[in-house]
Parts: structure tokens; sequence; C-alpha cells
């Protein structure tokens, strides 16, 4: 035995690492050649294609111990899985541990108190699902397949947070399985910073098994959808956005997208694959003073289409979902926009619709309101000051076509950099290097960050991912 695990994990057969794990792990296990490992191999993006050595699919809390010690002692490479959204693919990794808490789904909200349990397997639609049964919403991300775990650890954008703050705003606890296979609990008043680095820290300093998170009243019914305007008359509405974006209330936000309309049925039919930018928005309040915030909205040029209605919260989230299937091939860039200058408009006008494949798009969210009114230090996510996130995607099917699509994302990408606040929103990164992480951070927090991280997670035990090393 003491020899086995001298060896390192090329050496031992897939089948016999299992073996090695079996007694102490009650969740499936997956390796090469066992049926459902093809699948469980795969995440969102379809241009990652890594084969882990063993994939321990956890049942509980004592899975995810067990694993964590199993790969301490055999010196295991781990990816840590929750939703499997993340772009860049660290969901997974080649040769190594997967551990991978999709089935762990639990959850348990508490209506009277205003909180919900949620275990790290969760999806975003699961999740609003269930807080949405008691008229309550956390604010998670825009697309209801994305994963709770890994968008909350980044910090958390969406519908919700110019009202409500980000994901990781509203996070009050969690708990958490540590690099030394310990379980501690984070909270303001316990490991205060630990709790204050995994709000936007990401997966660098433990396996969170459970978040609790503050939860809001929210519709069922909310004023939301988007309005749809001709590219060709991009600059102009871009124009007038930025004014209203500025005194828009808190309780909007809007989010706008640059690209080709996909033939999805949320879209009529007379805009399918037409050149489009369509201001989306989602108002927290009541519908009819929604009403009255979004009317403007109406009248930035001659709209092709305007869906903005009454709909339910949990269907809104589902808006986009369609458009991002499971599979494609997708690279992303991103920075935060200082704002929209004539020049940021010249720019966007020429090459959004420049590309060379009609899947991919350009998306900028609106920031501000409660996500700027929190503290820049009270937590690791970082950026609270910039007005835009801005994310340029490229999506495609066929891999003989990679280069010309990264080109195409990253020459858009490089045009805007001037426009950039130098900032980066983490869980937008691809696989882009440690100075990209640097400038997600900046570079006071990094090294407070550094330092947590050398508390926790010395050997950096968790490093497939936007990796702060110790
Ligand atoms: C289609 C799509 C839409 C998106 N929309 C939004 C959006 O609206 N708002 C937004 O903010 N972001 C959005 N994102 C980005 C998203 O936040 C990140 O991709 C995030 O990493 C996804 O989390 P996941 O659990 O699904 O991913 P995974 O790939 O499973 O996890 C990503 C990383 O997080 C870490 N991790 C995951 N679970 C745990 C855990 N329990 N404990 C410790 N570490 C863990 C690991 O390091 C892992 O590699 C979107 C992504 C996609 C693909």
């Amino acid at each position: 035995m003491r020899e086995m695990s001298r060896r390192t994990h090329i050496e031992i057969a897939p089948g016999e690492l299992a073996a090695g794990l079996r007694p102490a792990f009650r969740g499936e296990l997956l390796w090469p050649g066992e049926a459902g490992y093809e699948a469980a191999r795969r995440i969102w993006n379809g241009a990652i294609d890594r084969r882990p050595a063993l994939i321990a699919r956890c049942t509980g809390v004592a899975d995810v111990l067990a694993a964590v010690r199993f790969a301490r002692e055999r010196e295991l490479p781990v990816a840590v899985r929750g939703g499997g959204h993340n772009v860049a693919g660290t969901a997974v990794c080649d040769a190594g541990l997967v551990i991978d808490l999709s089935p762990m789904k639990g959850m348990r909200v508490d209506p009277a108190g205003r909180r919900a349990h949620a275990q790290p397997g969760l999806l975003w639609g699961e999740f609003d699902r269930e807080t949405q049964a008691f008229g309550l919403a956390a604010p998670g991300g825009i697309v209801t397949h994305t994963g709770v775990a890994g968008l909350t650890l980044g910090g958390g954008i969406g519908w919700l947070m110019r009202k409500h703050g980000l994901t990781c705003d509203n996070l009050r606890s969690v708990d958490i399985v540590t690099a030394d296979g310990q379980f501690v609990r984070a909270s303001a008043a316990e490991h205060p910073e630990l709790f204050w680095g995994v709000r936007g820290g990401g997966g660098n300093f433990g396996i969170v098994t459970s978040f609790e998170f503050a939860l809001h009243p929210v519709g069922p019914t909310v004023l939301a959808g988007g309005v749809l305007y001709p590219a060709a008359e991009a600059a102009q509405v871009l124009r007038r956005y930025r004014e209203y974006a500025e005194l828009a209330p808190e309780e909007l936000t809007t989010i706008l997208f640059l690209r080709y309309a996909p033939p999805l049925p949320v879209l009529p039919e007379h805009v399918h694959g037409q050149p489009v930018i369509a201001i989306f928005a989602c108002y927290a309040g009541p519908v009819e003073e929604g009403e009255r915030a979004v009317a403007p909205l109406r009248r930035l040029g001659t709209p092709l289409a305007d869906l903005v209605r009454p709909i339910a919260y949990t269907a809104h989230q589902g808006t986009f979902d369609a458009a991002v299937p499971h599979g494609l091939r997708y690279y992303w860039k991103s920075d935060y926009l200082a704002g929209f200058s004539d020049a940021a408009i010249e720019q966007l006008v020429a090459r959004a619709w420049d590309m060379p494949s009609r899947k991919s798009y350009t998306i900028i969210f609106q920031l501000g309101g409660a996500v700027r009114r929190t503290g820049e230090d009270d937590a690791a996510f970082s950026g609270r000051e910039a007005p835009y996130a801005l994310n340029i995607n490229a999506v495609w099917s066929d891999p003989a076509e990679d280069e010309a699509q990264v080109a195409w994302a990253r020459g858009f990408w490089e045009a805007m950099r001037p426009f950039a606040t130098g900032g980066v929103y983490v869980n937008f990164l691809g696989a882009e290097g440690e100075d990209r992480v640097r400038a997600a951070y900046g570079a006071a927090k990094y090294q407070r960050l550094v330092a947590l991280k050398r508390r926790y997670d010395p050997t950096n035990f968790f490093r497939l991912n936007q990796n702060i090393k110790p």
C-alpha cells in the first residue's frame, strides 16, 4: 500500500485508483472505459477535451472529504466541478482527479428568515425554482444552466445585482473543505478572512459544500425582456442608451447584446438572422413602476421588436438558455469597460458584427447601483467602480475554424482595450495566465489573496482555477 502511494498517478491504472478511493466513497466513480465516463468528462465548453484519470461524483460532504484526502495522499492533480460552465474548462483536468459536485443538489429555503442553504451541484434554474416558490430570490446569473457554485465564488453578476448586490454580496456563510482535508464554516464571525476570500476569490481556498444566501422578495412576475434595434442604428442607440443608463433606477438592470439574432422561439421570426443591438432589461420592483422606467428604452431608435412584458422571473431567467447550448466551441475575451465614449462606440460598431460565425456575440452588462455601494475592500471581488463589463464571445462548432474564431475575439478585444478600466471579472477569464488573474484583482488585493492562500492552501493543492499562487 505504502509503495503504491509513492507511485505517480500516471503509473497507476485508473481502475486501481478507483479501488483505492472506493472504501471511503459513497458516490459514483468513473474512469476511462467505464460507462458514463465520456459524458461525465464533458463540460459546457465543447472546445475543452480533457481525460481525467478518475471522476469522483460526490453525494455529500463525506465524499468531498474522502476525495480531498485521497488526492493529497496520492498527490493527484485535482479539478473541482460545480455546474461545469467555466469557459476556461477548469472543472476538468487531464490525468488527475475530478471532484465532481454536480450530484449534490440539496437545498433548503427558510421563507420566514429569508435564507437559503444550497449545495454546490445546483444550477441557477434549480435554485430559482425553490426560492421563487416563496416569491424570493438571490441575485444569480442570466442563464439557468450555469452553476451556483462557480458563479458565486467568482462574484456573480445578473439581473438583480443593481438592486440587491452581487451574488457573493448575498452570501452569509459557507461550509468549506480546505486543502488539508478540514471542514470549516466561514462567515463574517468565523474565519472572516476566508469568508472575505471566497466572495470573489474563486475555488482557490477550498471546496464549498454549502452556501447560505440572504433572499429578497422578487416577482414572481417581473417586467422584463428586450427591445431590438437594427445594427445600422447601433451608434445612435448606444449614444442615447449611455445617457439613459446613467440615470436608470437601481431596480433596473440592462444588458446589451450585439449580434445576429438567433432563430429562437422567444424572438419574432422577422428578426431571425438580422444584425441587431438588443437591450434587455429586468425591473426588480412593481411592474407598473417598471413600465415607467423602461419607457425610454423603447425610444432609442426604430425598434424591430419590443419584447418587454410582465413575465415570471423564472421564465425570464431562461430567456437566453437556448442561445448558449452545451457542446459548442466557446472562446471569451473580457474587460470592464470605462464607458461608452464616442470612440468606444465607433469600435463596437466597426467590430461587433464583423465576425466569422453568426453564432458569436458581444454582451455588455450594466453594473453600478448596489454593486458599487458595497466597499471595494469588503470582499475579494474586484471592479465595483466599473460601469460596464464587456464580454466578447466567439461561438462555433468546427475545430478547423478555431484560429479564425479566436482571432476575431482577440482582435476586437485589443481594439477595445483603450476603453477598458484595466480590470476584468474573474469569472469571464479564459486560460489567460497569471497577469490577467492579477489584473482581475489589482495589485493590493492580489497580495491579500496570496496571504490567504498561504494560510489555507500553502501547497497550491487547488490550482486548476484562476490561480492565486501561494
Ligand atoms: C452560458 C454562461 C452564462 C454565464 N452567465 C453568467 C452570469 O450571468 N453572471 C456571472 O456572473 N457569470 C456568468 N457566467 C460565468 C460563470 O460565472 C462562470 O463560468 C462560473 O465559473 C460557472 O460556475 P460553474 O459552477 O457552472 O462552473 P465550473 O466550471 O463547474 O466551476 C468553475 C470553477 O469554480 C470552482 N468551483 C466550482 N464549484 C466549487 C465549489 N463548490 N467549491 C470551490 N470551488 C468551486 C472551481 O475552481 C472550478 O474550476 C456564465 C457562464 C456561461 C458559460
